[in-house]
Order: C-alpha cells, then sequence, then structure tokens
C-alpha cells in the first residue's frame, strides 16, 4: 500500500499534549478547590445543543451567533450547535431539571466551547473555559461573592499581581434600550469617522461599538451619551451596592463605563479580570448578571449572575509568570530496571510500592533490553532513583539502589530496608 498522507487536526483545534497537562490539571485542580470552599457545585452539561437556545440566548445579533458558531443539521434534519458558550446551557438545564424552582443553586461546569473565529495566541476555535452560575439570588451580594472567588483564585494560583477587575452596570435591558437609541442617534451624525466595523455594529449591535479598538472610535466615544446616565434607580442601588461590599473587603477595582460584552442577555453588573502579559487577549476571566435570561428561555422568573474563565489564557499566564509548582509537574519519583528474568518480581514490586505508597509515581521498565540501555530510559524519565532487580538481587532477595540525581554510590538493600530508605529519602 502506498502511504497515506497525514491528517492533521483542525486549525485553531489544539491538542494538549502530556508535557502540557500537568499545568492544565494543577488549573483545574485548584479552580475545583476554591469552588468547593464556596460550596459552587458542579453540573456536567452535553456539548451539543440546539441552535435555537443560543439564539435565543447569546444573541442573534452577537459575533458568536451570526459567524462564530459551528453549525449543521444532524441526521434527523434538526439544527444543532456546538456550544459556544456555558450559560446558555446551563440554565437549559437547570430550567428544564427544575433546580431553579423556589431554591438558590450555586454551579460550575468546565469543558471545550467552540467558536470559529481567527486563530492567534489565546485564541482558538476550541477552547476550554470553567465556568460558574449562582441562581435565584437577587442582591449585589453574590455578584460580591464571585468576585472575592476569582480572587481567592488568582491568590492561590499566585497571579493576583498580574490581574486587575474592571466593573461596569448595564442598568435594565429597558435602560439599554434607550441608551442604545441614543448612542446611534450621535453615532449616525458622525458615521463618516466609524470604521467599517463600527458601521456595521451601528445596525447588528451598537453597544459593541464601545469596545473598538480603533483609537478614532474611541475619541469619538469620549463625546458620546454615557450609559451610567440612562440606568434606573434600581440598577444603580445594585452597583452601589456591589461597589460598596468591594470597597469594605478591600478589593481593587476600576469602573469602566464602556465595558459592554458581546452577548444580549446580561443586565446590571458586568466584569472583567485582565491581564497585561498576553497582548490584545488580556481577558482572562469575564461574566455578569443576567436578571432576565431564564425567562426568556421559558422558565420562571429567575435572576442569575456568573462568570467564565478562558483556561487557554490562564495556563499562558501561569507559564509567562512561571508560578506552576514544581510538585505540580508530576515527575515520575521512581524507575524500576529489571533482568529478563525477574520481569515479574519487578512488576509485583512496583505494584507493592504502589500499594505502600499511593502518591509516589512509579514507571515499570517494559519490553525488556540491555542494563545499559535500560538505565538510559530511567534517567530520561527525570525520576529521582532507580531500582534495580538483577540476577543477584532476585537471589538474595535484594533490591539495587541507584541514585539518579546525585553522585552517590549505588546501594543494595534487603527488601525489608527499602520501606525506610524510600520514606527517608522522599521526606527529606
Ligand atoms: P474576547 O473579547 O477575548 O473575544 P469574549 O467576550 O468573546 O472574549 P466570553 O464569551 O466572555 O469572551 O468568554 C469568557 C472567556 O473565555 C474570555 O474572557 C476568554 O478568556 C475565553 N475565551 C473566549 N473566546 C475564546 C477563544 N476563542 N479562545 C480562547 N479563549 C477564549
Ligand atoms: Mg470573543
Amino acid at each position: 500500500m502506498s502511504r497515506q498522507y497525514k491528517i492533521q487536526s483542525l486549525r485553531g483545534m489544539h491538542d494538549i499534549l502530556p508535557d502540557q497537562s500537568s499545568t492544565w490539571q494543577y488549573l483545574e485542580n485548584t479552580i475545583a478547590d476554591v469552588l468547593a470552599q464556596y460550596n459552587y457545585r458542579q453540573i456536567r452539561l452535553p456539548i451539543v445543543e440546539q441552535t435555537e437556545l443560543f439564539k435565543r440566548s447569546v444573541g442573534e445579533a452577537t459575533d458568536i451567533v451570526e459567524k462564530e458558531m459551528y453549525s449543521f443539521d444532524d441526521r434527523n434534519g434538526d439544527r444543532v450547535s456546538l456550544r459556544p458558550e456555558g450559560t446558555a446551557g446551563c440554565v437549559r438545564a437547570s430550567t428544564q431539571n427544575g433546580l431553579l424552582h423556589n431554591q438558590t443553586q450555586r454551579l460550575w461546569y468546565s469543558g471545550p466551547m467552540f467558536r470559529h473565529e481567527r486563530p492567534q495566541k489565546g485564541r482558538q476555535r476550541q477552547f476550554h473555559q470553567v465556568g460558574v452560575e449562582a441562581f435565584g439570588l437577587l442582591g449585589p451580594d453574590v455578584d460580591a461573592e464571585l468576585l472575592l472567588l476569582t480572587l481567592r483564585l488568582w491568590r492561590t494560583l499566585k497571579i493576583e499581581h498580574a490581574v486587575k477587575l474592571q466593573i461596569n452596570s448595564l442598568g435594565s435591558p429597558n435602560d439599554r434600550k434607550n441608551y442604545r437609541l441614543a448612542l446611534v442617534e450621535f453615532l449616525e451624525q458622525h458615521k463618516d469617522k466609524l470604521d467599517d466595523d463600527s458601521r456595521r455594529r451601528l445596525v447588528t449591535n451598537p453597544m459593541r461599538i464601545l469596545d473598538s479598538k480603533n483609537t478614532d472610535v474611541q475619541a469619538l466615544l469620549d463625546k458620546a451619551p454615557n450609559l451610567a446616565d440612562f440606568i434606573d434607580e434600581d440598577s444603580r442601588i445594585h452597583f452601589k451596592g456591589l461597589c460598596s461590599i468591594l470597597d469594605s473587603a478591600g478589593i481593587n477595582y476600576e469602573l469602566n463605563p464602556r465595558l459592554v460584552r458581546g452577548l444580549d442577555y446580561y443586565s446590571k453588573t458586568v466584569f472583567e479580570w485582565i491581564t497585561s502579559h498576553l497582548g490584545t487577549q488580556g481577558t482572562i476571566c469575564a461574566g455578569g448578571r443576567y436578571d432576565g435570561l431564564v425567562e426568556q428561555l421559558g422558565g420562571r422568573p429567575c435572576p442569575g449572575v456568573g462568570f467564565a474563565m478562558g483556561l487557554e489564557r490562564l495556563v499562558l499566564l501561569l507559564e509567562d509568570l512561571k508560578v506552576v509548582p514544581n510538585d505540580a509537574i508530576g515527575l515520575v519519583d521512581i524507575y524500576i530496571v529489571a533482568v529478563d528474568s525477574a520481569n515479574t518480581q519487578a512488576m509485583i514490586l512496583a505494584d507493592d510500592l504502589r500499594t505502600e505508597y499511593p502518591s509516589m509515581r512509579i514507571e515499570s521498565h517494559c519490553g525488556g533490553g540491555s542494563f545499559k540501555s535500560q538505565m538510559k530510559k530511567a534517567d530520561k524519565s527525570g525520576a529521582t532513583l532507580a531500582l534495580v532487580l538483577g540476577e543477584d538481587e532476585v537471589g538474595s532477595g535484594t533490591v539495587g539502589i541507584k541514585y539518579l540525581r546525585k553522585k552517590d554510590p549505588q546501594q543494595t538493600i534487603t527488601r525489608d530496608d527499602l520501606g525506610n530508605l524510600l520514606d527517608k529519602f522522599f521526606n527529606d
């Protein structure tokens, strides 16, 4: 048969290789631990949903639904999409399963999301988020709780110094509608100063123009009507309440009146955690309140607030700041080398040690080969110790110890003494 061409992964969809996965595990475990501290519970959601779900929640005129979704007809002809974000599915699941009926819920989920965007550093087509949602709580206290939670996470990960918090209030949907009219009216008068992107958004999603990176557009926006002047009393009190909790808790934040977020469902509080370490893809965590969304998706009215963090960007930041602890990297501790005739004993010794030392990483050499080649592999594995079972050792019930990371001479000890040696060696 002629050699087949190699099939490659899709553009913007990356493998997470073994050398990187320990950082991922460290990050994911740390997040799960912090979430548990606040009693948020995990919900596991499907990756594929009806396209209609995202149209009705994220919004028809958003970039995500307009241009970025992976949508297709399945074999029954149903229109379905790979989820571009998690809140819609979480609300769908919570409503469908009665989780929101006369009760509050604090939930989180984790997994891949899909958006057909232009790939670049910190921006992929398959990326991973951890999302956190709190349902049934109206006040700003739970908004503040989410921010305390994220701050604790940054502290635990030792990245607090590299991130800052921006917050804003979008008011009620009605306030936004009024503001949108005023904004459009203003921008229509200065259409000549808008770039193509902003001109397009003037029709589809004018609030997104506030996000524009174009400096001319930004200069124009300085003279535009201010969203803060449009928000109602209720939203104002809510936002003041949030700021006052953050002040009392000593949390630093910036008010960013142009922070609007790209999805339709937000109301009142919105926020982003931003870093300057990742270039233009600097938002590592973003969210806000979405009090109308449950109803919009057919549930009984129920307030909600949540956020999602981008794990790729967090991994990049952890790497950039070199803050992943060494013991999170998961290097092998012991490598077991054996002559062919001692293969089985070596297997059993390795497994006994795994019972005695559950937290140790032990690799058995499999596949035979000369001592020399086995020792080479032991060294390359990164293990600190090699245990050697040669013919002599098997005959005398002993084990050879070779220190791979220091110059101490090889030793031979009895199987009984092995425990003492390991206790001492790995506890020092
Ligand atoms: P951005 O402005 O960077 O496009 P967004 O507003 O579209 O972000 P959200 O939908 O709020 O992002 O998603 C929350 C987080 O998920 C982002 O802050 C980011 O960390 C991450 N994220 C979003 N899109 C991508 C992507 N294409 N690749 C990697 N991470 C992403
Ligand atoms: Mg985006």
